[in-house]
Parts: C-alpha cells; structure tokens; sequence
C-alpha cells in the first residue's frame, strides 16, 4: 500500500517507489490540493507496444489481403479458362458431329448412287431422278447444296450412240433444253459425258448438262481438273475428295468414286481400270456446310480437311473468323473417319476474357484489402484513443480514490498508506512515528449555525491551515466529517515535538475564520487533538491510538490535546466491548427498570417515582446508567432503549395505579430521544398502550439538553404540554447560569441537583444556592425537588426553605416494582415516611434495611436476588 516516498524533500515530487502501493503512481504529494496528473507509465508502454502491433497487424491485414487477391484472381482466372477451354471442346465437338452427319449424307448419297449405277448398268437420269426424290422423301436430312451426276466414259466410237440415248430420255432432254450438242465441241478419243444429273442446281451454264468432263479445256472454267481425277479415282477404287472449282466464288467440293462392273477382281490398278464404267461424283458448297456451324461462335473457325488414300492431307472448306488460317485461341482437331478432319480454332469465350475477370478480381480484391487495412487503421485509432482517454481519467479517478474532494487533502486510503510507510521508515531508523488525530470542537453546530455551504469553508480553511503548520515530509489528511489526521515523521523532531505540533495547530486555528459565505461573521474554532506516537503493529492502530486520545482529549474538556496512554486503550476495548453487548441487552432482557420514590416534603407522603434504567450485564454484572447510558447516547442504541423504558415505566405505573396508588412516574429523556420529531408520537403511543394518564407522566429532560436547540425544544415541550405530560428539569443548576430560559419554556418543575444538596447544610455557599433556586422556582411558580436527600439535616433545612419535593436514599433507594409495592404497602406509606422523618438523625437508615434493602440495586455490587427480583 505504498505510493510515495516517505521521506520525500517535496511534498509535490512524487516518486513511484518500488513498495507495490495503491495504484501504480501516486497521483499527489502530502496534501496536495488540486489534482496533479502524472503520465502513466505503464499504460505508456502499452500505448507503443499497441501502436507497433497495432501497425504490424495492418501490415499483416494489407499483405494477406494482397495475397488472398492475387491468389483469388488466379483461381478465378484459371477456373474460368478451364471452363472456356470445356465449353471450347464441347463446341468444337458439337460441330464436328454435325459436320459428321452431313459429311455421312453426301457420301452415303454417292455410295448409294454408285450401288445404283452399278446394279442397273444401263438405267438414265429418268431412273435416277426417281431414285432421287425417293431418298428424299425416306431421308429428311437432305444434302447440302448437292449435285450428284453420273459420268460415263465414252469412247468416240461409241458417242453417237450415246446421243441418241440421252436424246431419247424425256428426263434428260429437259436437262439438255434440246438437240445435244457436246461441250465443247470436237472429236477427242474418250468423252466423260453425263448420263444422270440430280441435285438442287441440276445443269447450270458452267455445267450443262452435255459437257464432257475430260475435254482438256473447258467453257468457263478453262482447264478441266476432271480428266485427271476421273483416272485418280478410277485407280484408287475408293472415294476421292477434292475442291474443284466452283461457279463464281463458290468453293466446291467435290466427292468422286468409280463404278466397276458387277463380280469382276478389283485387286489390282489394271483390273480396276478394266472394270470401270463410270464415275459418281457429288459435289457440295463446302462454306454453306460449315457456314451454319458459325452461328453464336463469332470468334471460331471451321476448317474441313480431308486426306485421300496416299495424298496430303487438304484443306476442302474453312469458315468464321479467320477462314485464311487458323484463328488465335484454342484449336481441336478432330478426325471423322474416311479421312476427314475437322479443326475447330479460336474461342468460344464470354466477351469478358478470363484475363480481364482475373485482372478484374484482382483489383476488387485489393480494393477490399485495403479498405479492411483502411477500417483496421482507423479503429485501432479510435481505440488507441479511447485507451488514452481512459488512462487519463484513470489517474483521475485514482486521484478521487485517494483524496478528499471537499479539500483535496489525502483521504483516509492514502492517509494509512503514508502511515504505513513512515512506520516502516520509524522501524527501520528506530524512531517513533506520530500520527495526531484532531477533532474540531462542536462542529455540528457550527455547520447548524452556517449551514453546509459555512461548514464545507470553515474544514476547507481548517484543513489549509494544518498543511501550513506541517513539514511537506508530513501528511495532513481528513478522514470525513471534522476529523482531520497528521502523520509527522519524527526523524530530527525531539521528544517534545508531537506535542508542539498539537500547540502549533490549536494556536493556528485560534485565528478567526473569515468566510466568503458570510463575510460579516468571523468564527472562531476550537478542536481537540490525541496523540499517538510510537512503533505500533499497523497504520491502522496508530491512527486508532490517537483517535483514543482524542476521545479522551473532548471529554477532559475541548481545545486542548493529550497524549494517547495504554491505559486509554482498555478504556476505549472496554468501553467499544460495551458497546457492542448494549446493543443486544434489550433482546436479551437484561435491562430492567427501577424506581426511586419521590416525597412530597409537605404532607411526606410519596406522591411519585423516577424510574431508572438498570443493566444486568451477563458476565459483569450489574452496570450503573452512569456508565452505558453514555454510551447508549453515543451509538443512538439510546433511542429503542429509552422507548422501552417509557413504555416499561408507563406501564408499570399504571399497574400501580390500578392497585391503589396514584403515583406521578418521572421517565429521563436523553438529548437523542428528545430532539427527533418522533418523539411526542412515541410519549403518546406509551401513554394509550398503558393506559397511564398523562397527568401522572413527567419527563425529566436535561437543561443543556433544552439550551442545544432552543427553538425545537420550545415547540417539543409545547406538543408534549398540550398532551398533558409534566416537564421537569432534571440536574438543575449544573448547566447554564442563565435562568431566563425558564420563563421561555412551560415547565412544571425543576430538579436541584443533588451535588447541591450533598453539601447541605454544611456549606454555606450551596445553602445559599438552595435558597436561591427554591425562591426563583415559587417565584416562577415552578415546583421544586431536591435530589439526593441522605441525610436528616437535610431534609429538615429543604422543608424550610420550602422546597416542594424531595427523593433520595434517606427515604428509599430505587426499587424494583415488587420492592416498590411492599414499600408503598408497608414502609413507604405515610407511616414509615413518618418514621424516617422522627428517627433521630444517624438513625435514619434503620427504616430502610428493613424489606428494601436487600432489594437495593444502588448498594455496592449487583445483589444475589437481582435476577429474581428483576421483572421479566
Ligand atoms: P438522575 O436522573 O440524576 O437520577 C438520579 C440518580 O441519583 C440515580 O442514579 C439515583 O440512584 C441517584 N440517587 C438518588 N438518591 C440518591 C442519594 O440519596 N444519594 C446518591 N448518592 N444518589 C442518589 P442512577 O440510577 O445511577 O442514574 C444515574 C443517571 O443515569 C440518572 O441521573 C440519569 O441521568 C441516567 N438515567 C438513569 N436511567 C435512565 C433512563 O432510563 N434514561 C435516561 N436517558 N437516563 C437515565
Ligand atoms: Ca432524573
Ligand atoms: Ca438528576
């Protein structure tokens, strides 16, 4: 619990010491008013540490975000290209197949043409047309753009015959539009004319349908390929796939393949050359062929090659984007069969490239990063702010922890901590330490008198002053209220110094106070102070030694200081242990009520009792009020306590009155029970529980008591006049010497105090006191008892003097109710009164020690039968 060092040369200079205290710092010096703030150290370090991993986490945050982008936008891009690279394959495979089908129609059209032209070696275009439009109607996948012919060899010995025949053909004259006449003309060895042509286009001008294909120059399209290919296929005995060229710029392909005689040996070149009777040839528009493949693949390119047995493989027909060449992107080559082959190049990729996606993925993600890294930065800002702030209002909070706000001095936390530590230093040097423990004299009715506002000025000025007394090594603390604390190290002071201190701060405090508040005023203060000094176990007990000697310093009688003396300390154990054992009395039903007689002096008869509160102590036995009713006061136990016995003494003196005796019954009221506004209602409650008249109840109430708060007091005493209770005032003459108060308050009676009468008739000065205050009394028309009446001369001198009433042991001591009856009954009666009263003086307890005495709770030690004769 250390925060400072205690010996500092500055008080202001606070040094964190390396004895673990209350907080990490010690936010003020001895005294120090007005909060000082120190940076924390700690939180300090915490702060730079937070701030490098603050920063160290956004680096993580940027290159992991970076990372993750990078990483992200590959993936995506090579997922994408995957999935391009698939869908590719899949289009590229799809118009293949389709390429495939049609491909299949035009080869299956020739294959069943040749069968056709070799099963019916003789059949023309009649028969070939027919068979033409069958397959038609059987197959509804029709060849593209085809033309299918049917070329014959024919020798020119044989051309004239072949003529006529065509002529003779109704079909085939419609093909020739007239008379046939050969293209072009002339005589050539061998023809390869048309016997059947059938098709979408059948003869157009650059083929009509009488041109011999062999001729080594043709109309329109000048040198004729097919001689060539006629013997190409013929020798090769399969199909032969070339481009030809077309009309215009239509590319044609062209498929050939020869027809033999039915059941010869095809084996051989030779054999298949004298086998042969004719060529089939179809021919298709290669482009229109790819050309729909194209549709929704803008970027693709088709291209047909094909590979004739023992040839290179050729381009037939290539469509789309590039149709020059192969388009940039993917390429798939896929074989047909028959030595076809389809490559399919370029993309079939959505308009965004993978690329670009990936570039695009790229930049979000690293946008995102960095708005992450930008909303981290930010935060940890804030939040490194709000640390901050917290670290601010920490020191704060902690310097609020340890100090008093009213004046800013140390508190009571602080002000042990300082002890501890100069207890520690004192051990360790061998000097005593010295705590002064003070105590401002009546400060409740200074702070009645001026108010909070007047009473928070005159502890704040106190508390200045104090500091101004004390070394800055010292300590001045206010521990609430109007309690102030001084820890003074006594190294270098001498054995006197404690206590100049003390002398120091009462001169001090003698100076009159001006206030702000009320600047017309000037107050003058007075306290008390104890001190302790010495080497005790803990902080806490030399602030508890000189907090005893305080006690004891107010009860001696104010503005001064004393001491603090070990024995102070039983007093003190005692006095706390009482305390605590009162506070269970009640419950226990170890308190009980006596009751002392009250004579009229006039008629001697007992018109009264006061009732007076006894405590059986369970191991002590039986306490005087002397003792615990200060006690009581102190703890406010007094209040249930004092209820109890006004209820206890209403209802035992309403018993009496039931049984014959019509006492008056006097209950002590203490300054505590008096002056709550509950009061009058409890005295009524007591009188309608017991039934007790009100007439028949008298409180007996202090002077000082009256004098504490006058004007309260006035309207108590009126509320309770006009419930019908006597008032009485009890200890006359011990208190104030002003008597005017008398007149101011509706009082019945007044109690002499009995130190008074103690010392009649021998003193002449209190004779003279007794004469005076019974003479003011008749004057005021106040009636007078005198307390304490032991002896005879006594009586005798107060019976002159005129005084009204009287009690005291020479008549009875206090009683317990069953004593009290027998007393009434037997001895008390005007009879024994009477007895007491012609006894010769010396003589006069003779009466008494019979019945009453054994009973009496005021002689000596608690009797045997104190139990038994206690009511229940
Ligand atoms: P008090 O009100 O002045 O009560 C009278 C005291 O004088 C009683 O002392 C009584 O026993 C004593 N006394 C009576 N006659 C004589 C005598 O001839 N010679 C001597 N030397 N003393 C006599 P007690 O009962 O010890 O009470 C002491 C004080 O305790 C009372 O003084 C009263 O102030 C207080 N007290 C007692 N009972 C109560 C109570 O119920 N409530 C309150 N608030 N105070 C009580
Ligand atoms: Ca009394
Ligand atoms: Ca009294």
């Amino acid at each position: 619990m250390a925060s400072e060092n205690g010996s500092g040369s500055s008080a202001d200079a606070a040094t964190p010491t390396d004895v673990g205290g209350i907080g990490a710092t010690s936010p003020a010096g001895s005294g120090t008013a007005g909060p000082q703030r120190q940076p924390p150290s700690a939180p300090g370090h915490g702060r730079v540490s937070a701030r490098t991993r603050s920063a160290l986490i956004g680096a993580l945050i940027l290159v992991l975000g970076v990372g993750a982008s990078v990483v992200l936008a590959a993936v995506w891009r090579s997922n994408l290209q995957q999935a391009n690279r698939t869908a590719f394959r899949s289009t590229a495979a799809d118009v293949s197949s389709t390429l495939n089908a049609k491909l299949e129609t035009n080869i299956g059209l020739t294959r069943t043409m040749r069968a056709v032209a070799t099963m019916e070696p003789t059949a023309g275009e009649s028969r070939f047309l027919e068979w033409y439009r069958q397959l038609q109607r059987g197959a509804p996948a029709s060849p593209l753009n085809v033309v299918a012919a049917l070329i014959q060899p024919v020798p020119a010995s044989r051309l004239a015959a072949f003529e006529r025949q065509a002529e003779a053909d109704p079909a085939f004259r419609a093909l020739l539009g007239g008379k046939y006449q050969l293209v072009p003309s002339g005589r050539r060895a061998v023809y390869c004319l048309t016997r059947a042509l059938v098709g979408t286009s059948s003869a157009t001008a650059a083929y009509p349908a009488s041109l011999d294909y062999c001729a080594p120059v043709l109309p329109v399209i000048g040198r004729s390929p097919y001689a060539a290919l006629v013997h190409t296929v013929t020798d090769a005995g399969s199909f032969i796939v070339t481009r030809v060229r077309g009309i215009g710029s239509v590319s044609v392909v062209a498929i050939g393949a020869a027809v033999y005689r039915r059941g010869v040996p095809l084996a051989t070149v030779a054999e298949r050359r004298r086998a042969v009777t004719g060529f089939i040839a179809t021919s298709f528009d290669g482009d229109a062929l790819i050309q729909p493949q194209l549709v929704g693949h803008p970027s693709l390119t088709v291209a047909l090659y094909h590979q004739n047995v023992g040839g290179p493989l050729t381009l037939i027909s290539s469509a789309g984007a590039n149709p020059a060449g192969r388009s940039p992107g993917s390429a798939d080559r896929i074989a047909l069969g028959a030595g076809w082959l389809v490559e399919v190049s370029g993309t079939t990729d959505r308009p965004v490239s993978a690329d670009t996606q990936g570039a695009v993925v790229l930049g979000f993600g690293l946008l995102v990063s960095g708005l992450i890294f930008l909303l981290y930065r930010v935060l940890t800002r804030s939040r490194q702010r709000a640390w901050g702030l917290v670290g601010e209002k920490t020191d704060e909070l902690e310097y609020i922890a340890l100090h008093d706000v009213l004046t800013g001095l140390p508190n009571r936390a602080l002000v042990l901590d300082r002890a501890e530590q100069i207890l520690a230093r004192a051990r360790r040097l061998g000097s005593p330490a010295t705590a002064l423990f003070m105590d401002i004299d009546g400060f409740k009715q200074i702070n009645d008198r001026l108010g909070h506002q007047g009473g928070d000025e005159v502890l704040r000025e106190v508390g200045a002053r104090l500091k101004a007394v004390l070394r800055d090594s010292d300590t001045v603390g206010r521990l609430g209220g109007d309690e102030f604390v001084m820890i003074v190290d006594c190294v270098g002071l001498d054995a006197t110094g404690p206590e100049m201190i003390a002398e120091r701060v009462l001169d001090v405090l003698r100076q009159p106070i001006k206030l702000v508040s009320s600047p017309a005023s000037r107050l003058l203060v007075t306290a008390s102070i104890g001190i302790a000094t010495g080497q005790p176990a803990s902080a806490e007990d030399l602030l508890h030694d000189a907090d005893v000697a305080m006690y004891q310093a107010k009860s001696v009688g104010r503005n001064g200081y004393i001491l603090f003396e070990s024995e102070m300390q039983s007093v003190a154990r005692d006095r706390m242990q009482l305390a605590t054992d009162l506070a269970d009395a009640l419950d226990a039903g170890q308190l009980f009520v006596v009751y002392q007689p009250v004579l009229d002096l006039e008629t001697e008869l007992v018109v009264g009792v006061e009732a007076l509160l006894r405590w059986q102590h369970p191991t002590r036995g039986l306490i005087p009020p002397d003792i615990f009713i200060p006690i009581a006061e102190d703890n406010t136990s007094i209040i249930p306590i004092g209820r109890w016995v006004l209820n206890q003494a209403c209802v035992e003196g309403a018993a009496l009155h039931a049984k014959g005796h019509p006492l008056n019954v006097s209950v002590n009221v203490s300054a505590r029970q008096f002056e709550r506004r509950e009061f009058v209602g409890e005295v009524r409650a007591a009188l309608e529980n017991s039934g007790l008249d009100a007439t028949s109840l008298t409180l007996e109430i202090t002077e000082t008591v009256l004098m504490r708060k006058p004007d309260m007091a006035a309207r108590m005493l009126a509320e309770l006049r006009e419930l019908g209770v006597l008032i009485a005032v009890d200890d006359f003459g011990t208190g104030y010497s002003s008597l005017g108060y008398l007149r101011r308050f509706p009082i019945d009676s007044i109690k002499i105090d009995r130190s008074f009468i103690a010392d009649l008739p021998l003193s002449n000065a209190a004779g003279a006191l007794a004469h005076t205050l019974i003479q003011l009394g008749k004057a005021l028309g106040i009636r007078t008892l005198a307390e304490g009446v032991e002896q005879r001369t006594q009586l005798r001198q107060l019976q002159r003097e005129g005084c009204d009433q009287a009690q005291g042991f020479l008549f009875a001591r206090p009683l317990t109710p069953a004593a009290l009856e027998t007393f009434l009954d037997q001895d008390g009666g005007p009879a024994g009164v009477a007895q007491a009263r012609t006894q010769p003086a010396g003589k006069s307890m003779k009466p008494l020690a019979t019945g009453t005495v054994e009973r009496d709770y005021d002689a000596g030690p608690a009797p045997r039968d104190a139990h038994a004769a206690k009511p229940s």
